[in-house]
């Protein structure tokens, strides 16, 4: 699904040299690698404040418990996501309350959110599924009227553009009162392990999230509040370093690939290509098509005998996950969620555009729907 060792060839000598750096000064933890690419990371996303932590679903968890919700407060979420973002919310004694996503952009569908407004909802999590934006413009205005905190999942579109009616321009993750991602190797910006930040332009939410990902304490063995121990390792932080300086052409890569598939699969019957949002930009975390029909396990099984790797993401809907049954009354049902789950499959897409592996994956869609 990804190249990551072609990827990793092209910027080789400069990774290495910054392992290397941190092998010879021996700073383990809390190098001078890590501050430096928080700098980085504001700069580039144009926020306040990047407090990196160790994953994506411990920047959601911190993100959370800097919120001081109590037991039982309701956070709404998308149903068609990773398991991440609603886990932490039930983790932390809240209620994750799932809400329907849009056919088109497979984001939180926004129309008809105040349905799922109670007095105890306090918080929406939109997610940037697959690469672009939620619709932020109208997230924002939805939790401003109803005095909600807005934390973006912003795990799967790091470098994306959300561009407001007004003109104005912000990276997704910086728009919320606080943002989440996550450096997990085949995320667009990945580091060689585990990795995650919180963004927030917001001053004491800040002091608080960092308090919180460091024990709790701002003085060394002081502790506040209970917090939790989630820190970027240096060695992590030098390869993002690197990294970072590449993203944006990483994006282009992706979607060179993307605008390839949709030139030569558009217009098949059965098949649709994914729908570019016209407020946000596009970094194809994920290429995903729709199968109508009851096919897309059927392409699967066909794309495997061809050796074409393929993903479900998400072969389920949160709400009929064992886990999260709870959450639910019985039969509860999101239309567009369930139908998703029936209909989505993911192409190969990465950084190291090669023409000849994509005309062979074409081809064989093609021979599927056309023969
Ligand atoms: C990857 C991902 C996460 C979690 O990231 P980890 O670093 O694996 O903990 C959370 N939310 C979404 C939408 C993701 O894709």
């Amino acid at each position: 699904m990804v190249d990551l060792k072609g990827q990793y060839d092209k910027i080789k000598e400069e990774v290495n040299a910054g392992i290397q750096e941190c092998l010879d000064n021996t700073a383990f933890i809390n190098g001078p690698a890590v501050k430096e690419f928080q700098k980085d990371f504001e700069q580039y996303l144009g926020v306040k404040h990047v407090i990196p932590c160790a994953n994506g679903t411990d920047a959601l968890q911190i993100a959370m418990m800097a919120l001081d919700l109590q037991p039982g407060d309701e956070v709404l979420c998308p149903a068609f996501t990773y398991v991440a973002t609603a886990e932490v919310i039930g983790l932390l004694g809240l209620k994750p309350v799932m809400t329907d996503v849009t056919p088109d952009t497979f984001c939180i569908d926004t129309n008809n959110l105040e349905n799922y407004i109670t007095p105890r909802t306090k918080a929406i999590v939109p997610v940037h599924l697959y690469g672009q934006s939620a619709d932020m413009e109208k997230i924002m205005a939805f939790a401003e009227k109803h005095n909600l905190f807005v934390i973006e999942d912003n795990a799967q579109a790091i470098g994306s553009d959300y561009t407001f009616s007004n003109g104005e321009k912000k990276k997704t993750g910086t728009i919320g009162h606080i943002g989440c991602t996550s450096f997990f190797p085949s995320k667009n910006l990945g580091c060689y392990g585990d990795g995650g930040a919180i963004m927030t332009n917001d001053d004491h939410l800040a002091t608080k999230i960092r308090m919180i990902a460091n024990h709790g304490q701002e003085k060394k063995y002081y502790h506040k509040v209970l917090g939790c121990n989630s820190r970027l390792d240096t060695i992590q932080a030098a390869v993002l370093r690197v990294k970072l300086k590449h993203l944006d052409e990483y994006s282009a890569a992706r979607n060179l690939m993307a605008s390839y598939y949709d030139e030569n699969l558009s217009g098949i019957p059965g098949l649709e290509i994914p729908v570019r949002a016209a407020n946000s930009t596009h970094v194809f975390h994920q290429y995903t098509l729709k199968i109508a029909g009851d096919r897309r396990d059927e392409l699967q099984r066909y794309l495997a005998e061809k050796d074409i790797p393929s993903m479900i993401y998400y072969p389920l809907p949160l709400y009929k996950q064992e886990a999260f049954m709870r959450y639910v009354p019985e039969g509860f049902n999101l239309p567009v969620t369930e139908k998703l789950c029936k209909e989505v499959i993911s192409l190969p897409v990465h950084t190291e555009f090669n023409q000849e592996v994509q005309d062979y994956i074409i081809s064989e869609i093609k021979n599927f729907f056309l023969n």
